[in-house]
């Protein structure tokens, strides 16, 4: 195994695929090159994972063994990162070290259910759920199935996520699911943020969409604790700081996330834990040999894959510059968008920058659900997501 690399990329995910695709399609000199650091067997389009647990896409059809899509001239090393050494270029992975002329962090974001007291414990039973791990999102649509009373329970955190609105995808669409099925279920959203959305054209729309649909909503209930075997979930108001205990039949946890601990301490980290690049060039602020895109940057906006697509022309056009000796020229504007599942077959398309205001693709209005985005979402974006995205196409 070579020791040195040109290019060292952390995390095989959407961020560290999808860029080391793009850079070897550009600059033919990188070929063999290139090394990915990812100690997973499989790789996940996980967007697809809210309508498995809603019932409305199958699980096998949202992963790929690892090796089918790493790139041809990349090397892939399957081990964890432990220790990055951004001043002499190094890079730990389980027993082996890496040095490397340049570094992308794509190492995404971590799940942290032990935030939450007793939670870890109780998924996948009691009809606690989430959709956020591969090997239970099954056992969420179980779970719909098989509740014919009482409270479903959706839940968001306060915290950064990925997904942002993944838990709006289930609410409504179990929403439509009991409706469908004529059954005498209370559906409750409780979320630990400020407000449903941070734009406010979508954000209005959400509002009409829970009220028009009777769903029992409140902000500012951060979910605290699950007692399982009593099937209750303890809420805090993040501003009284009371507490709530609500009963459900069905929980669906989103849980609080946090950037690479990994990093700790390797001088990469701002403040709140995210790999502390510019948010325009996202090279990092102090280590011109690193840049960083997705979930574990610190780039202010909402953590998606369709995030990853719009960062990664520039992300890599400006590693072209820096690999020959110039400043990066080129500039991502925060540009995110959020496809939110408004029943089974309708959808809102939210699109945005980092100023908070609708930058939108389409000639429609996407606040409105329509069934072309719906469909646009189920079958269009796993085709780009495999076969473009993961190519290097954004
Ligand atoms: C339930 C859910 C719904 C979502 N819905 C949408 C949606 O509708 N639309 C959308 O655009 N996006 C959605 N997303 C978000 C999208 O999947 C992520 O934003 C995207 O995958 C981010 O890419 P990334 O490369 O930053 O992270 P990831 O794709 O998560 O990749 C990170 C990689 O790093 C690896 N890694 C972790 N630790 C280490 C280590 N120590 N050493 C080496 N490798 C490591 C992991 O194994 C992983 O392969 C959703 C995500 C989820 C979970």
């Amino acid at each position: 195994m070579r020791k040195h690399y040109k290019l060292v990329i952390l995390g095989g995910g959407t961020g560290g695929i999808s860029t080391a695709s793009r850079i070897l399609s550009k600059k033919k000199d990188v070929k063999d090159d290139v090394l990915i650091i990812e100690p997973g067997d499989y790789h996940y389009f996980q967007p697809a994972w809210p309508l498995v647990g809603s019932g409305d896409e199958k699980l096998d059809s949202t992963w790929k063994p690892m090796e089918k899509v790493i790139p041809k001239g990349a090397r892939w090393l399957q081990a964890a990162v432990k220790e990055v050494d951004p001043v002499k270029r190094e890079v730990t992975a389980d027993e082996t070290l890496i040095s490397y002329d340049f570094l992308i962090v794509a190492l995404g974001i971590e799940l942290n259910y032990d935030a939450i007291k007793g939670a870890r414990a109780c998924l996948g039973h009691n009809g606690v759920c989430t959709n956020y791990l591969y090997n239970l999102v099954e056992y969420t649509y179980e779970s719909l199935k098989n509740t014919k009373s009482g409270n479903i329970i959706v839940t968001k955190p306060e915290a950064k996520i990925k997904g942002g609105v993944s838990a709006e995808n289930s609410l409504f669409t179990m929403d439509d699911f009991i409706k469908q099925q004529n059954r005498n279920i209370d559906i409750i959203f409780r979320s630990g943020r400020e407000e449903l959305f941070e734009v406010k054209k979508y954000n209005d729309s959400l509002i009409s969409q829970m009220e028009e649909k009777h769903i029992d909503y409140k902000l500012n209930e951060e979910l605290i604790e699950v007692k399982g075997e009593q099937k209750q979930a303890v809420f805090k108001n993040t501003h009284t700081g009371e507490t709530h205990t609500l009963p459900f039949e069905m929980l669906v946890i989103t849980p609080p996330m946090h950037g690479p601990s990994v990093l700790k301490n390797s001088g990469l980290l701002d403040e709140e834990g995210w790999v502390d690049v510019d948010k325009h060039t996202m090279m990092h602020k102090k280590y011109t040999t690193v840049f960083s895109l997705g979930d574990s940057s610190s780039l202010p906006t909402v953590k998606m894959g369709a995030a990853v697509r719009k960062q990664l022309p520039v992300l890599v056009d400006n590693l072209i510059e820096r690999m020959s000796d110039q400043e990066p020229t080129h500039k991502y504007d925060g540009r995110t968008a959020c496809p939110i599942a408004t029943e089974y077959g309708e959808l809102i398309l939210a699109e945005f920058g980092y100023e908070r205001k609708p930058k939108e693709t389409t000639f429609l209005n996407q606040a409105d659900d329509k069934i072309i985005f719906y469909q646009f979402k189920k079958n269009m974006l796993p085709i780009m997501y495999w076969y473009a995205l993961l190519k290097g196409k954004s």
